[in-house]
């Protein structure tokens, strides 16, 4: 089967592989629409997994189960299903311990263009179909579904991860998609002043149609300075960071959010070092939590999830800018998450 790959480091192009085999609990799917995402760009351009060869691309995907194994009970052949990025082994001890993510090591449940081969084939293998795969909801469109994968969990982790709570001040700091899925997840569970950081216009327009209630650019100064000016000195309660660089985003984030307040990180750190800057963070003691995730997978969350876009909570296709169709499109989608022109914020790739 063809697949488009990280070849090596810093090179993609298109590979012949075999079709992958599916076991007992796994099925084997043919995707019905992908999208590239930043952290693809992350394991190819900057080896931030370290060095991967001929590595078929892609975790987010919308698909057509084609086979399944044995022992699968609830999926057959030609379910149309949501497969979330993150695809854990549900009985290793890590899950056991309620962090299916690192199930088998840390970010170990990352499997698909991290361990294995991802979506980006004409097929892929799902392990434990019954626990990690969702039908598609009825009359759900490809493209939203495919928000499901990994861009609304992701920024609805980061809004976890912080915390927040009704009636909180936050800062989402990064508005591209998953930045705006922490908007509008920060919106749902009830901020009040919601300060989004970014600098392309469409992502400024989509944040304030998720919920923000203002926009910073980064261009024009500190945005810790900018948030303590908006907030009478004061600060926010809660930080969600989903863009950013990895020395100055943190240093800003404890900067700008108050004593007790939290820090919920999704941003996939590709370089550099995390800078806690000492006396913002209290001398150690400001009581200050910075908190980081890999986004939650499996059936359950997926189902959730998709059940805020079914009942019209959530809209996930305002963020989609570009719509391709056909195969042969992945490269030039993934390109534009590597060039990232001013008026993206989401390609989505339909088969
Ligand atoms: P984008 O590149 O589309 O968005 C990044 C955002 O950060 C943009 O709004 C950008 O602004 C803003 N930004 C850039 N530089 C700065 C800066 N110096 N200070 C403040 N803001 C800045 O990324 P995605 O939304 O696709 O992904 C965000 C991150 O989430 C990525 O690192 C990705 O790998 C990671 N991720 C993590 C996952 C997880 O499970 N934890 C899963 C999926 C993704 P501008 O408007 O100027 O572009
Ligand atoms: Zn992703």
């Amino acid at each position: 089967m063809k697949g488009f790959a990280m070849i090596a480091p810093n090179q993609v192009g298109w590979i012949e592989k075999e079709r992958p085999t599916c076991g007992p609990l796994d099925a084997i799917v043919r995707p019905l629409a992908v999208a590239p995402c930043t952290s693809d760009i992350h394991t190819v351009y900057e080896g931030a997994l370290g060095d991967r060869f001929n590595m078929i691309l892609g975790h987010e995907g919308v698909g057509e189960v084609v086979e399944v194994g044995s022992l699968v009970k609830d999926f057959k052949p030609g379910d149309r299903v949501l497969v979330p990025a993150i695809t854990p082994d549900w009985g290793a001890v890590e899950s056991q311990a309620g962090y299916s993510v690192h199930s088998g090591g840390m970010l170990a449940g990352w499997k698909f263009s991290n361990f294995k081969d991802g979506v980006f084939g004409e097929f892929f293998h799902v392990n434990e179909a019954d626990a990690n795969l969702a039908l598609l909801p009825e009359g759900m469109d490809l493209a939203s579904a495919v928000m499901l994968a990994d861009m609304i969990p992701t920024g609805f982790h980061g809004v976890e991860l912080a915390d927040v709570q009704f009636g909180d001040k936050v800062c989402v700091i990064g508005i591209g998609p998953v930045g705006l899925m922490a908007v509008a997840g920060a919106a749902l569970r009830g901020a009040s002043d919601l300060y989004a950081v970014g600098s392309r216009k469409i992502c400024a327009d989509v944040a304030r149609e998720y919920g923000a209630t203002e926009i910073i650019d980064y261009h024009n100064g500190d945005i810790a300075e900018q948030v303590l000016a908006l907030t009478g000195g004061k600060g926010v309660d809660k930080v969600v960071i989903a863009g950013g660089t990895s020395e100055e985003t943190f240093a800003q984030a404890v900067k700008m959010v108050k004593a007790g307040g939290r820090i919920g990180n999704v941003n996939y750190l590709g370089s550099g070092d995390v800078i806690i800057p000492r006396v913002e963070w209290g001398c150690g003691m400001g009581h200050k939590t910075i908190a980081g995730g890999l986004m939650y997978g499996g059936r359950l969350r997926m189902e959730k999830l998709a059940s805020l876009i079914t009942s019209g909570r959530l809209d996930p296709s305002k963020m989609i800018t570009h719509t391709f169709h056909g195969f042969e499109y992945i490269e030039e989608a993934l390109m534009l998450m590597k060039n990232k022109p001013r008026d993206l914020i989401k390609p989505v790739v339909i088969l």
